[in-house]
């Protein structure tokens, strides 16, 4: 009795989750950093879904302006609490989905601590890399009676249109064999977190042997951690297979054309360039156009065959709570808005909100019913 309902309630929890779309735009405030917090800011209002940003007159009439996604995290959200929401995404890995998560925003908004956490981070200041690959060895355990999984990761930067792997010393070639346009990158098994933690930390290190020689070349690059899962099911001998694409992606930031010349220069133009593609991409895939334009950027070819079709794909975007990066602020929900916009829209936005309200209201009568039993 007791597992029928928890089966039911997994099983209404994946209905709502389809319903939900395979695109999803989540946006998260970094809080003030320690020494700043008497400082302006421009966040006048978080809610579960909504935000409102005070703006200065240029921007809009009232003063403030609210912008709209799946789900906003305020500048208090820990790590585990913005995991929670995450998990269902990360557990479909296990079911043969692809997914791609990337973190957009300009540099300082918060990328790098929700994807690996802050610089020797601890259990509760570890990021989604970490807490995903945790939680798939944890939920594969549990499913080891029946079905057996081999994990393995790559880890891939993009800088100026070139590919590097990161677990690796030398170049690497872009290739598309085996249908995945994953490159031949280093793809090393990993049973254990510690494993995980071992890899992440070379990961970082070849990372920044090249931006020692470059101020902070890792804000202008994109960090690619890829999880690759082969399943085995124990009784049939099928197999199925899914990867997770985990992305931080470049600074956002808009540079100044005029002042910047030599590399700045040439960074920016590859940074924007690839930036766009990927809200091109997910634009047009969120309004089911036929033609995808994934050939216009090295980090779009890369990913092609996880984003559209069955992958699912989320959008995580961060802002600074700082006035004086309203612009930046601004402009970053604005593009999230674009790739959020078909799927918020309101058609279909009213018929999913009372589908998934009424599914909603089953799995918490579903789950008094457990809470009960115990
Ligand atoms: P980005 O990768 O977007 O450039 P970082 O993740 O490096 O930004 O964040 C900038 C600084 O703010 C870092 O010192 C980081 O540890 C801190 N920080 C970012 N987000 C949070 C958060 N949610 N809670 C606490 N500190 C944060
Ligand atoms: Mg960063």
């Amino acid at each position: 009795q007791y597992k029928k309902v928890l089966e039911e309630n997994r099983k209404l929890y994946n209905q709502v989750q389809d319903l939900k779309g395979n695109i999803r735009v989540y946006c998260r405030v970094r809080p003030f950093l320690p020494g700043q917090e008497n400082r302006f800011t421009t966040v006048e209002h978080v809610e579960d879904r909504t935000i409102t940003i005070s703006t200065p007159s240029k921007h809009s009439k009232e003063g403030k302006k609210s912008f709209s996604f799946n789900k906003v995290f305020g500048p208090s959200a820990t790590q585990a609490e913005v995991f929670a929401d995450m998990q269902p995404l990360v557990r479909s890995v296990l079911d043969g989905y692809n997914v791609c998560i990337f973190a957009y925003g300009q540099t300082g908004a918060g990328k790098t601590f929700t994807m690996s956490g802050p610089n020797n981070p601890t259990e509760e200041t570890y990021g989604v890399n970490y807490r995903a690959l945790n939680d798939l060895f944890y939920l594969s355990e549990e499913r080891k009676a029946t079905i057996s999984y081999e994990v393995s990761v790559q880890m891939m930067e993009i800088y100026n249109e070139q590919v590097r792997d990161l677990l690796a010393t030398d170049d690497i070639r872009n290739s598309s064999q085996n249908g995945i346009n994953v490159p031949d990158a280093n793809r090393l098994p990993v049973t254990t977190t510690a494993d995980v933690i071992h890899l992440m930390n070379l990961g970082f290190k070849n990372r920044a042997v090249c931006s020692t020689a470059m101020n902070d070349r890792s804000s202008r690059s994109h960090s690619c951690m890829t999880v690759h899962v082969q399943g085995k099911d124990l009784t049939s001998g099928a197999t199925l297979r899914g990867c997770m694409h985990l992305v931080d992606l470049a600074g956002s930031e808009r540079v100044d054309k005029s002042e910047v010349t030599g590399d700045r220069l040439k960074e920016a133009v590859h940074i924007n360039k690839s930036l766009s593609a990927l809200g091109d991409v997910i634009a047009s895939l969120a309004t089911k156009n036929t033609h995808v334009p994934y050939r216009n950027s090295k980090l779009t070819q890369l990913l092609q065959d996880s984003l559209g079709g069955q992958a699912k794909t989320l959008m995580f975007v961060h802002i600074s709570p700082e006035a004086d990066a309203v612009g930046e602020t601004i402009s970053t929900l604005k593009f999230a808005e674009r790739v959020a916009s078909v799927e918020l829209g309101a058609a279909r936005a009213n018929k999913d909100s009372s589908d998934v309200k009424e599914l909603k209201d089953q799995i918490s009568s579903l789950k008094a019913a457990l809470t009960k039993k115990d």
